[in-house]
């Protein structure tokens, strides 16, 4: 075998497109070094926007019968995903393992040259895929309806690109080349294709809401419910003709049903009829699977529920239908044996795994079937959602074979406005001619804090469109974040002359003036915004606590939850404000009149967690922050929040718990010395106040709970100290002298 730059081209789909694979000496190798005994078949079922919060309730009802055994019996966690929650960008990050900069999708579609886009593909793409890393390491795939995969790559094995089913399942046929390889397989696959018009009205009934018969909604949905159909058959197929060693296929049905009826009455009925069909795919597919393969199963994204306050139209033709998406899906992995029949696994028993990213995909799954995992993959092997025989072997890394994206000439889908079309009935894509593939990449970056970068697009986002108001936002917050005020305040002030731009940019803009000392700019800015409306008011009182005038800056809060009496800001402020006067209480009413209009919505629950607890009500406390974990479960801030909560309710080994879950922070050393105070567990009292002393929070609070601990231990010297560190700081502690007293100072 000839090693180094061996260079291997390939012509797919009839030379429409070309890849190269450079094999750098090393991967093969390290790929070929794996034990085979100890690998495993991997199945990959990607269920777009699949919730946890969706699937629960549906379980309990014995709806779901595969996902409830995949509860039961497999390792399961929650997919944390970093917004824009943008599905050909996220699943082509599970599909890659890379970060959206380094793999290229980051957009529905692409622009061509005319004016004209097409949808966005596999010549798109700027790294390769696990179908190729699978390929190139001698194993077979079979890939059915990913995303942006159409051409359909040369690989050693089977894919059905995207495009298939809406070329095939339509009344009009428009038939590309590429749509699979091999081509040969043509014939065999398309007589697995469901037709939409082959649908009855009763197969979509159960997808609509009353009397939406004939509208454009239900020919969107019939092709959903046809591709699903065809997807989830060919998947079959394969798994039982082929037994690929990946075989990976991909559901849109609960994405796009949840977003045409997420706010429609009787709209629950067709999303739990979304979730029924991909639950009945996946269990086809365990069935038709070798009893030990591993059976991967995960969302790009969740999707909220509509009590959660969010004001986007779920299905707006021009708007962020984004919104809605929740950024934490699902994640589990079970065997086909344990989600097709049941049975339990001695080796492989049920736990929690906790949070896992999009970027953890792709190596754990080549980690588990014994393939290389490239060492530009960023993301972790999650070896707790692997059988122990797989965690325990050691991970092989090794760089990745270089790939070189197919040239671009021309080519265009030949259904590319069809798609455009329906991606614009689903909200997703707005009615402007061009491509959101920058914005969304600097959106990314920005979230994942990469200022240099995000400026960098941002910069030019608005230079291509200086009406962009999100990228002016964006701008101005990294502007600030990176210490550049002044800048960041003009950024602000472009974005409130925008149409729509004061409503996201007038109170943070505020605030930024106000901490810079700024009041008569922020007045300024306000004075550019003579409308009567929530936000205006918020900004205002904003300005009044500035100037410590706390009962304007009350009024202006109690005026804004008048015009929009679910505003978190609102709500928060008036609590800060009425709490700093020792009212916070006062503020309940207003709060709790919110979580009742939006029981949903996270940040209005752990503000009512903040609040029943000032109020003396640790229960409630206790139910209202319990809610908003479930919603936002990497939320430390509210874990901690809740170990308070349960604190004061005397919880203490409950507390333990989720303290001990939340990443450190001086909050939660003090909070965990109280509670360990409770249990007279006084060595774990001593270190984390410590902690939270060498922290900065030398509060007599601390200082005594360190002192009192220090005592128990014996620690007479240090004892003293840390009381006297208490009196110099708060002279009038009666109780505190009298301790010193009895250790002999
Ligand atoms: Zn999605």
């Amino acid at each position: 075998m000839r090693h180094g730059r061996a260079a291997t081209a390939i012509a797919i789909a009839m030379g429409l497109a070309l890849f190269v694979l450079q094999r750098p000496e090393g991967w093969l190798d390290a790929a070929g070094a794996i034990e085979r005994s100890s690998t495993r078949h991997v199945v990959l079922v990607g269920l777009d926007a699949a919730d946890w919060l969706a699937i629960d309730p549906l379980v309990a009802a014995g709806k779901l019968p595969t996902l409830s055994r995949l509860k039961a019996l497999g390792r399961t966690g929650v997919m944390v995903s970093t917004p824009p929650l943008i599905s050909p960008m996220i699943w082509t990050t599970i599909a890659t393992g890379l970060e959206p900069e380094n793999h290229g999708i980051t957009d529905f579609m692409i622009d061509l040259p005319g004016g004209r886009q097409a949808p966005v593909g596999s010549r798109q793409r700027l790294a390769p895929a696990i179908w190729n890393l699978f390929s190139a390491a001698g194993r077979r795939v079979g890939i059915v309806g990913w995303w942006a995969t159409w051409p359909a790559e040369q690989v050693r094995g089977t894919i059905v690109s995207d495009a298939l089913a809406p070329q095939l399942s339509r009344q009009v046929r428009r038939v590309d080349a590429g749509l699979v390889y091999p081509p040969a397989a043509m014939d065999r696959l398309a007589r697995a294709v469901v037709r939409a018009d082959a649908l009855t009205r009763e197969d979509l009934a159960a997808y609509l809401a009353p009397g939406d018969g004939e509208s454009d909604q239900s020919r969107t949905l019939a092709g959903i419910v046809a591709a699903t159909r065809t997807y989830g058959r060919i998947a079959e197929d394969l798994a039982r003709t082929e037994r690929p060693d990946l075989l990976a296929v991909y559901l849109e049905v609960i994405d796009s049903v949840s977003h045409v009826s997420v706010r429609v009455r009787g709209g629950k009925q067709a999303i739990d009829r979304a979730y029924e069909d991909a639950d009945a795919v996946l269990g086809q597919l365990a069935r038709a699977s070798e009893p030990d393969s591993l059976v991967f199963v995960c969302s790009d994204h969740g999707f909220y529920p509509p009590t959660a306050a969010i004001r986007e139209d779920p299905a707006n033709l021009s708007g962020p239908a984004t919104a809605w998406h929740r950024p934490y899906g699902i994640v589990g992995v079970a065997t086909a044996a344990a989600l097709a029949t049941g049975e339990s696994s001695a080796t492989f028993a049920r736990a929690d795994v906790g949070l896992i990213t999009p970027l953890d995909i792709a190596p754990t799954l080549l980690h588990a079937a014994g393939v290389a995992v490239s060492s530009e993959m960023p993301g972790r092997i999650v070896t707790a959602l692997l059988p122990a025989e797989i965690a325990a072997r050691p991970p092989v890394r090794a760089a990745a074979p270089k790939f070189v994206p197919p040239s671009t000439d021309g080519l265009v889908r030949a259904d590319a406005d069809d798609t455009r079309q329906r991606l614009q009935a689903l909200g997703y894509i707005g009615a402007t001619g061009s491509s959101l593939g920058r914005q969304n990449l600097a959106e990314s970056l920005f979230r994942r804090g990469k200022d240099a970068a995000a400026e960098r697009e941002l910069r030019t986002v608005i230079g291509a469109q200086p009406q962009n108001v999100a990228a002016q936002l964006w701008l101005a917050q990294v502007l600030a974040r990176t210490g550049r005020a002044g800048e960041a305040l003009v950024a602000y002030e472009r974005a409130i002359a925008l149409p729509d731009g004061a409503r996201d940019a007038l109170v943070e803009a505020t605030e930024l003036a106000v901490a810079n000392k700024d009041v008569a700019r922020a007045q300024r800015m306000i004075a550019l915004v003579p409308v009567d409306e929530a936000f205006v008011h918020v900004a205002r009182g904003a300005i009044a606590e500035a100037q410590r005038a706390f009962a304007i800056a009350e009024r202006e809060y109690r005026t804004a939850l008048d015009r929009e009496p679910t505003s978190f800001e609102a709500s928060a402020r008036l609590f800060d404000v009425l709490s700093r006067e020792g009212r916070g209480r006062d503020a309940l009413n207003a709060i709790e009149h919110a979580v009742q209009l939006a029981p949903d919505a996270p940040r209005l629950l752990a503000l009512a967690g903040d609040a029943r607890l000032a109020a003396g009500d640790p229960a409630g406390a206790e139910r209202a922050l319990r809610r908003a974990l479930a919603l936002v479960p990497d939320a430390d801030a509210v874990r901690v929040a809740l170990g308070r909560a349960l604190i004061a309710g005397h919880k203490t080994g409950e507390a333990l718990e989720e303290l001990g879950r939340a990443a450190p922070t001086p909050d939660r050393d003090v909070l965990l010395g109280a509670a360990y105070s409770s249990t007279r567990d006084w060595s774990h009292v001593v270190v984390h106040l410590q902690r939270a002393l060498s922290a900065g929070r030398a509060t007599p609070d601390v200082l005594n709970g360190l002192g009192w601990a220090q005592m128990q231990l014996g620690q007479r010297r240090e004892a003293a100290e840390s009381f006297e560190r208490s009196i110099a700081a708060k002279p009038d502690q009666p109780e505190i002298r009298r301790l010193l007293k009895e250790l002999g100072r």
